[in-house]
């Protein structure tokens, strides 16, 4: 995978003393590295609202996290949700794949920006997880961003991992569409860090996921995860219909459930392309040789569209049928779908997000 390399690196004052500050200044020393005093539109200072989108990805924007930084997952409206939580580390991705919702959640504030006080966020999760003991969580960093796709730069998992694997009642979920996981190959994470990966077909990948490692190098940084111990996860989403899209996922299980341990999965999970009205025109608009908008959606009741309900229904039945023939066993989840799918697919819809959550917490 080409690395991505941002052209200039600009640094909020006071976040020079961090870590990540640190392992930026080693890993990037041929890049211009700028100490402003703060972003705004005032008096001449950095104004982020001028660039573009893919503009705002180029440069990497170093500053303190002012507000919480761990999060309920926010699901959707209607659907089923999974009892996940989030830790935002960064905003936006230096990757750029076609259906990002981000293009349109990060319209306003899209620079690509790293926090530097992990010291804060590991506090807070401490906090969190002695409080709440008897609660078993997942946490994972890659909501807003890519959990691993920075880090041969920021080295944001040797700050972290080490604090998560020490948790008893924690997985710490890093999910990506990277294959940088040089930084991960170090560390012990006993048990309590899973590593994830979007998967699409290589066609997919060529076509809509710009930046991004390929299918082959995605799965081999996934057995080079779970042969230092790692857990792994994989997440089939978007899946995305097309004429012929069945033997290309077909393929794709076969090569992935014949790189890794199925054994050592700790779950994974399904869902379709869904994106939005205004989410279309700004994929339209900036990559206008997709192939993502020609099929049908419908609006469902959380304001996103998708494929028709019995669509949706056939792919989720059909993968799931070509993933239990490799994975009998293996724990398998829909992401932000409505109880009727899941009843159709699954024959059951958990009864409430603390039931599916308990479903999805491993044997430890
Ligand atoms: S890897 Fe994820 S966060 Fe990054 S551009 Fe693609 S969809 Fe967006």
């Amino acid at each position: 995978m080409q690395l991505f390399e941002p052209e200039e690196v600009i640094v909020e004052r006071g976040s020079e003393a961090s870590a990540i500050y640190r392992n930026l200044r080693n890993a990037l020393p041929h890049i211009p590295f700028r100490i402003v005093d703060a972003v705004s539109t005032e008096n001449g200072r950095i104004d982020f609202s001028a660039f573009s989108f893919g503009d705002a990805k180029k440069r990497l924007f170093l500053t303190r996290h002012k507000g919480e930084f761990l999060k309920k997952c926010p699901g959707s409206d209607g659907q089923v949700c999974c009892n996940y939580f989030v830790i935002n580390f960064a905003s936006n991705c230096p990757m750029d794949c076609s259906y990002c919702y981000l293009q349109e959640y990060l319209a306003d504030n899209p620079e690509l920006k790293v926090f530097s006080n992990v010291d804060d966020l590991l506090t807070e999760a401490d906090e969190l997880l002695t409080k709440h003991r008897r609660f078993f969580f997942r946490i994972g960093t890659g909501e807003i961003t890519d959990s691993l796709a920075l880090d041969p730069y920021i080295g944001f998992a040797r700050e972290i991992v080490p604090f998560f694997a020490e948790q008893p009642n924690v997985l710490l979920e890093l999910k990506t569409k990277s294959d940088c996981v040089e930084g991960l190959l170090v560390l012990d994470p006993k048990d309590r860090v899973v590593v994830s990966w979007s998967m699409n077909p290589q066609r997919v990948i060529d076509l809509d996921e710009h930046g991004t490692a390929s299918l082959s190098e995605r799965l081999l940084a996934a057995r080079r995860c779970q042969d230092k111990g790692y857990r792994l996860a994989f997440h089939f989403d978007p899946i995305v219909e097309y004429p012929n899209w069945e033997s290309d996922y077909k393929e794709m299980l076969d090569q992935t459930f014949s790189s890794v341990d199925w054994r050592r999965i700790a779950w994974l999970s399904m869902g379709v392309l869904r994106d939005t009205p205004s989410l279309k025109r700004i994929i339209r608009d900036r990559f206008p040789r997709t192939q993502l908008l020609t099929g049908e959606q419908v609006l469902c009741p959380d304001g996103k569209l998708r494929y028709f309900q019995p669509m949706r229904v056939d792919i989720y039945r059909k993968m799931l049928r070509w993933i239990r023939r490799a994975a009998p066993t293996v724990k398998v989840y829909l992401c932000m779908e409505s109880k009727e799918v899941w009843e159709q697919v699954f024959g059951f819809a958990p009864s409430c997000e603390k039931e599916l959550g308990n479903q999805m917490a491993p044997s430890l």
